[in-house]
Parts: structure tokens; sequence; C-alpha cells
């Protein structure tokens, strides 16, 4: 299986080394949306979808608050839609779409492909379809599933996956792509685990940040800190998953990444 890291997002928050951990703290820092494009012998998968079209014409869709701390780049050139058109694809190839989570900044692109089936956990559909606290009402955009997505809910059965538990099995989809869950940062949030020529990749979504987290002496930019702590529905768990993904990291078996770390797209799109 062939996969591709795609940046489908490029986000500039002010804060410079406070966000990103190095450089100037008077220069924006740079994020991404990491997601994956996965050539498989039934379609193409796409893991995540980043911001997409629709946004990009309107970005009042993605509300004040993440405009202004984002400062999203806002380019069609980056959207999945575009790159998978520009790998010589039609957007109608991208049969699935497997979501780590339904935050406004990973869902965006959904509109783009409306033929492809959703794949998301039952937690976090419930999250989004029926949002329990201010907080959650906030992160979920429901225009960005307007059209109706071919949604395929799942839920955790248990099956291991090196020590984590594991949702094996996705209907239309190869066994080499499992859901992981790693809750905290929403409900329903899940890694998307990837086994490609040279391994096991794991997409953690937002279940850290910075690259740094995850490392044997973790380190975190103060910013990054804060705005977890924002964002997170359960803090222990966050934690909790945080400190199993190092230990898995430590363990060297599996490329270990998440949605918004610009360093670790841009080793693993070289590799
Ligand atoms: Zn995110």
């Amino acid at each position: 299986m062939r996969i591709h890291h795609l940046n489908c997002g490029s986000l500039r928050p002010l804060g410079g080394r406070l966000v990103a951990g190095t450089g100037s703290p008077f220069v924006p820092a740079r994020l991404v949306c990491h997601c994956l494009l996965i050539e498989t012998g039934s379609g193409l998968v796409l893991v995540d979808t980043g911001l997409g079209l629709n946004e990009v014409a309107r970005p009042q869709r993605l509300g004040r608050t993440f405009l202004m701390i984002t400062r999203p780049a806002l380019e069609a050139s980056e959207t999945a839609a575009r790159q998978v058109v520009q790998l010589g694809y039609q957007v109608e190839d991208v049969r699935h779409i497997v979501l780590t989570h339904l935050d406004l900044d990973h869902a965006s692109g959904l509109a783009d492909f409306p033929h492809a089936k959703v794949h998301v956990h039952e937690q976090e559909f419930q999250a989004a379809q029926h949002p329990l606290t201010s907080q959650e009402r906030r992160r979920y955009r429901s225009v960005q599933w307007a059209h109706s997505p071919d949604w395929v809910r799942h839920t955790t059965n248990g099956d291991d996956w090196l020590g984590f538990s594991a949702v094996r099995e996705l209907p239309g989809l190869p066994p080499s792509i499992l859901l992981i869950p790693l809750g905290g940062h929403t409900r329903g949030h899940v890694g998307v685990a990837v086994e490609g020529d040279d391994g096991w990749l794991l997409h953690a979504g937002d279940a850290y940040f910075a690259h740094g987290q995850i490392a044997a002496n973790p380190t975190c930019p103060p910013f990054l800190n804060v705005f977890q702590s924002l964002m997170q529905t359960d803090k222990t768990t966050r934690l909790y998953n945080v400190q199993r993904l190092r230990e898995l990291a430590a363990d060297g078996k599996v490329d270990i990444f998440s949605a918004h770390d610009e360093s670790e797209l841009m080793s693993l799109a070289k590799a």
C-alpha cells in the first residue's frame, strides 16, 4: 500500500517558539493538518480531511475564535480534494474516509468527498450529534456534514494491537487499517494505525500536539500545553494516553505522529 503524507491546512498561530518550540517568539508558528492518503486495492482511503474547499471559500464557517487563534492560510491547493487531483486521481476515487475525530479542522474536507464512506467511532459521532457542553457545541460544526455522509460508526471490540485496544475489520477496508481509541481530547477520539510496506504507522490525531510530548524526556511548548488543557474533555484519559504513546514510541516499532506537528510531517513525507 502506498501512503502519502499530506498537509491539508497550514496554520500560522502567533507566538513562535511558545507554540512551535523553536524560532523567535515574534514570528508566527507553523502548524499543519497532517492527513494520509492511502492507495489500497479497493480505492483510496483518506485519514482525516483537514480544511476543505467550503471553508477556504467561506472562512467564517470556521468561526471567529478558530480563525483568530490558528490564523489558517486557507489555500485551495492545500485541500485534500485538490491534492488528490494533483496526484492524478479523481475525488470519487476516495472511497473511504477514516476520522480521528470530528473537530472542525479534521472534518472540514468531508463535503469535498460526498461519495465516500466515513468511518468514525460511535462515541465521537454521538458527541458531535448531541454535544453536551458549551465546549462541545463550539468545537463541532454540523454544517460540515450537512450533506449527510454515508457514516460507518464503530464501537471498540477490545482486540489487542501492541497493548492498545483496537477496532479491527472496518467494512470495506483492508485489515491493515485499524482504529485505536485514544480518548481525552474529545469523547470518541481515536488514532488510526496503518500497516504500510515499512511497518506500522500511527496517526495519533490530537492525542498530543508536539513531538516532544512523547519523547523520553517530555517537553511541550507552553501555548500548546494551555491549548490542550482548554480543548480536552477528559484530562486523566488524555494524559494516560500520552504516556502510553510515549511507551510505544520508546519501543521503536511504530512511527507515531500527531495531526499538527510540522516536523513530524516533514520527516515522514521525506521518508
Ligand atoms: Zn486538530
